[in-house]
Parts: C-alpha cells; structure tokens; sequence
C-alpha cells in the first residue's frame, strides 16, 4: 500500500539556519538532518506531537539530544557500517599523511622551498608504522575496521581501550588496555571513540602528557573528544609530534586558526565518509529509516 510522502527540502550550499530549522519543522513527522543540525528539546517540541521520527545521515548523533527524543517517544535513525570502510581508509590515508608529512612536503615544492635546498637526509623525515605500536581509543566499527587493515603495514603490536569487551579484537591481534597505558606505549594513538558526556575532552593537557614526545596523534572521531588548546600547545611546545584531524572544534575551522599555523598538523575538512557510494549509501540508509519511522514498520538502523 503507498502512502504518498510530502518533502520539504532545505537546499542551500550552508546549514539551515536554526530560526529558518524552527519556522519550518512545526506539523512535520519526520525530519532528516547531518551532523550540523542541532536536534535538542526546542526542535523536538517546535516540531510537536506529530514528529515521529529523526533520521540523521551519519553515525555519530553527538547532535541529537538522544534523551529529549527518547522521552517524547520520537524514534532515532542513524546510519551505521555503510560507511566503516571509506572512513577506515581514510584513517589510514590521514596516518600516513600526517606521519610521513605529505601536506608540509606539497606546500615546500609549491612555494620554491625544496628548489632551494634540494635534498638532505634530515628533510622531511617522519614516523614509520611497521614495527611501531598503534594505540586505537575506541574500538568500535571503524576502530575494529582500522585494526585489521593496519596489520598488513606489520606493525608490531596494536592496543586498544573499550567499553565492553571487544573478543573480536584481541583474536585479531589486538590487546585491550586501559587508556593511560595505551597513552603510554603508543608510537600512534588513533581516535575512533564516540562522542559522549564521559569522552567529552578525554584528549587533554594530562593526556597529550601521558603520550610519548614522538607520538602521532589522529582523529577522525569528533572534535569534542579534544581540548584543542591544550592541543595546539602539546604541538607547539613539541610534547607530542604530530597530529593529523579529519574533525575539530569548530567545523568549519577559520582559516586564520592556531592550528592551521602549525607545521607539525594536518587538518582536513572532515571528509571521513566522502566517497560517492558511501554517501549514496548514506543517504538511501537514512532515507529508508525515514520513511519506516513514518510508517510504523521496522527501521533498517534504529538507534532508538
Ligand atoms: P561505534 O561502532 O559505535 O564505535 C564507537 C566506539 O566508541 C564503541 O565501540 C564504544 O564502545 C566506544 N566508546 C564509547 N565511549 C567509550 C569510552 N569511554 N572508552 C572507550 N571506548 C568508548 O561507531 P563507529 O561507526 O565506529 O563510529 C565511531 C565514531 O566515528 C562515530 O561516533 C562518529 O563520531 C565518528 N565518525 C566520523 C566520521 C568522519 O567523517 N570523520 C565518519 C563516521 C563516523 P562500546 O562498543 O563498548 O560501546
């Protein structure tokens, strides 16, 4: 039986703005959003009775007050495994990026840097996986997905912290730990955790200090999960080597911000998911929970 969908679409290049977000959810029954829409009690109760359903197009719902939802009975959709292995690769991708200093290397041949000095053994040297340890906080779907592809770089030994315990990853080869030893071994600590009240900031001066001087530090997790002052000042002062982040705090990062000054960072735009299918995949995912959150029937990926 069809039952016909009424869509109204916010299409501009931003995010809609909140006030355009509160004038036009009223009356729906569902809403699809992305990580930059904040869904919190104002626009669960400006939206009202009717609202059935939020579907977000991601994994991460750090952006839906998930409690507000739960206590109005509102069902959460979310989009998880269809993006895993892009943002998996993309972890990697961002690893050897930072490790072995692609962006800073680019920007000294564009600017007429390497003409001047051609080649020294000291130049541009880096971080070698193979042999090294790698430290992952949070193992879940895409930390599960990082630990498997990293054994084909021969690293030596791979840690990481959990919540529950993870079988799947020690018979890979992994060893759970507690996070401040995995601090402390870590040549590479990779940040794949969600972002919760308790993880809020986990990554702080204490950490950053915790961590060996020559760690690289990655995270493609959420912003949130660092004190990005106490970042930018581990990287000035050389406490740790090298960070490399798909997500900060804000996103977009100004241009003109501390850590874009930084030769020891690598920034990108958070662009973890970005391949064609994984988005086309997304989208699909968060549609179909959409339209099952509406409808009534089972939702293929239900968070709440
Ligand atoms: P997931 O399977 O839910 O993994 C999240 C993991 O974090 C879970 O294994 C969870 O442990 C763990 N965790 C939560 N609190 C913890 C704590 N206090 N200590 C240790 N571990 C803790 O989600 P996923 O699909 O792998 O995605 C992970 C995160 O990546 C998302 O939350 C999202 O923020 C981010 N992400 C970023 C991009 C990007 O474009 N950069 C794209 C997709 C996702 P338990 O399993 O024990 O609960």
């Amino acid at each position: 039986m069809y039952q016909r969908l009424d869509l109204e679409v916010w299409d501009g290049d931003q995010p809609i703005p909140r006030e355009e977000l509160l004038r036009r959810v009223p009356g729906k029954q569902g809403i699809i959003c992305l990580l930059t829409e904040k869904i919190d009690s104002q626009v669960l109760d400006a939206a009202g009775s009717s609202l059935k359903v939020v579907s977000t197009i991601s994994v991460g719902t750090d952006h839906i007050d998930l409690e507000a939802a739960k206590a109005r009975g509102i069902k959460v959709g979310y989009t998880p495994g269809v993006l895993t292995d892009a943002v998996a690769e993309l972890t990697l991708g961002l690893t050897l990026a930072t490790a072995r200093c692609f962006f800073r290397s680019h920007c000294e041949i564009r600017s007429g840097g390497w003409e001047k000095s051609t080649w020294s053994p000291l130049k541009m040297y880096g971080k070698l996986l193979q042999g090294s340890t790698v430290g992952i906080v949070g193992l879940g779907r895409i930390g599960f997905a990082l630990l498997k592809r990293l054994k084909a770089f021969q690293v030596k030994d791979i840690l990481f912290t959990a919540r529950s315990p993870k079988p799947h990853g020690e018979a890979e080869g992994g060893k759970e730990v507690r996070f401040e030893e995995l601090l402390q071994k870590s040549d590479f600590v990779i940040c794949t955790c969600a972002l919760t009240p308790e993880t809020q900031g986990m990554f702080d001066k204490t950490a950053f200090h915790l961590m060996k001087s020559s760690v690289v530090f990655i995270n493609i997790s959420r912003g949130g999960l660092v004190n990005q002052d106490d970042l930018v000042e581990a990287l000035k002062g050389g406490e740790i080597w090298g960070a490399g982040l798909d997500v900060m705090t804000p996103e977009p990062l100004p241009h003109d911000h501390p850590l874009l000054q930084l030769a020891n960072c690598t920034v990108i735009p958070h662009i973890g998911s970005a391949t064609e299918k994984t988005r086309l995949d997304m989208a699909r995912l968060a549609a179909e929970n959409l339209i099952a959150g509406i409808k009534g029937t089972s939702m293929p990926a239900q968070l709440l």
